[in-house]
């Protein structure tokens, strides 16, 4: 309970989750430091950072992260900035002796026309989906610096590959924001306009609404996260999801319902699709004692509260 533990991207929708689960479970010696306070694209930064506070374990849940037209427009940034970061953090802690670190991805490093579901061993068997294969190929470097630490070295270096996360504190901003929130926002302020006359405004939703697509509750991750962090694991990349997936269009009437909105769903076809699945497979991490608790349901029913409580925070 006294490792000293270092969350990078502490402030972020999946760090200050993991950072409260861990918070929770009585360790003590939690390290973060905002973007302002250090600049993890910046090397000697972070190698001074790790030479000073020298943590014991590193949980990288720092990334520059969006939805699909964030990724599909600034392509350079969502490649540069995340090898930047990443190799910045893995490689200190492997100079430091950092015995234990914990990297984060997401499941769009698999090929796009891979098999469904998703297992771990389909990695690089096939190309990858265009509209964000800048932040994937980032990632997949990520993974692949942990399994060569963990090849060569021996050390605990582990890669957990969460599906499409959603929860509290998550980005509700509509050009730069993944699916679920944005469809959250959609709707609460399309039902808010004409709630006078009983009539919600219609909402407009991107694509077809035929990809499927997999939703985690971050709280459910951070969990993952928290037992990755106890157990010893013996290979280097797992996949954290639910295993169940629904279409963009059944979410959006998951969504309308919650929300209360009563008007039209339009879809904007000229907007991408995207990958058409991307379903993981969980029985790896299942096989090691871990499996999600929340329901999308209920995560949602969170998730919308939360928004409710915070939303004259948003731009
Ligand atoms: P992806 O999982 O990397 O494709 O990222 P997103 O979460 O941004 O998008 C998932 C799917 O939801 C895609 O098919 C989008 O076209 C679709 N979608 C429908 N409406 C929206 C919306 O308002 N915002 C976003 N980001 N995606 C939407």
């Amino acid at each position: 309970m006294n490792k000293k533990i270092y969350i990078a991207g502490h402030r972020g929708m999946v760090g200050s989750s993991i950072w409260r689960a861990l918070e929770a479970k009585g360790y003590a010696n939690l390290i973060g430091r905002t973007s302002a306070e250090l600049d993890l694209k910046n090397q000697n930064a972070v190698v001074d950072f790790f030479q000073t506070e020298k943590p014991e374990v590193v949980i990288d849940a720092a990334a520059r992260v969006g939805g699909i037209m964030a990724n599909s427009s600034f392509p350079y940034q969502f490649l540069m900035e995340n090898m930047q970061i990443q190799n910045n953090l893995i490689d200190s802690a492997f100079h430091s002796d950092v015995q234990k670190f914990i990297f984060l991805g997401s499941s769009c490093i698999y090929p796009k026309f891979a098999p469904q579901p998703l297992k771990e061993e389909y990695l690089l068997t096939a190309p990858l989906e265009p509209t964000n294969e800048w932040y994937a190929i980032a990632k997949i470097t990520g993974v692949k610096a942990c399994e060569s630490i963990r090849k060569q070295y021996g050390k605990d270096y582990i890669s957990l590959m969460p599906t499409n996360l959603y929860g509290p504190y998550d980005n509700f901003d509509l050009n730069t924001s993944h699916v679920l929130p944005a469809m959250i926002r959609k709707f609460h302020e399309a039902k808010e306009k004409n709630e006078a006359i009983g009539v919600s405004e219609p909402v407009e939703l991107w694509g077809s609404g035929n990809p499927m697509r997999e939703f985690l509750y971050v709280e459910d991750l951070a969990d993952a996260v928290v037992f990755a962090l106890e157990n010893e694991f013996h290979d280097n990349l797992y996949n954290v999801g639910t295993g169940v997936d629904l279409t963009i269009r059944e979410l959006a009437q998951l969504i309308q319902r919650t929300v209360g909105h009563t008007g039209e769903i339009l879809w904007d076809v000229d907007k991408p699709d995207g990958t058409p699945r991307k379903l993981m497979d969980v029985s790896k991490m299942e096989n090691a004692g871990w499996k999600a608790k929340v329901g999308l349901e209920e995560g949602i029913a969170k998730t919308y509260q939360w928004f409710l409580e915070h939303q004259g925070t948003f731009k």
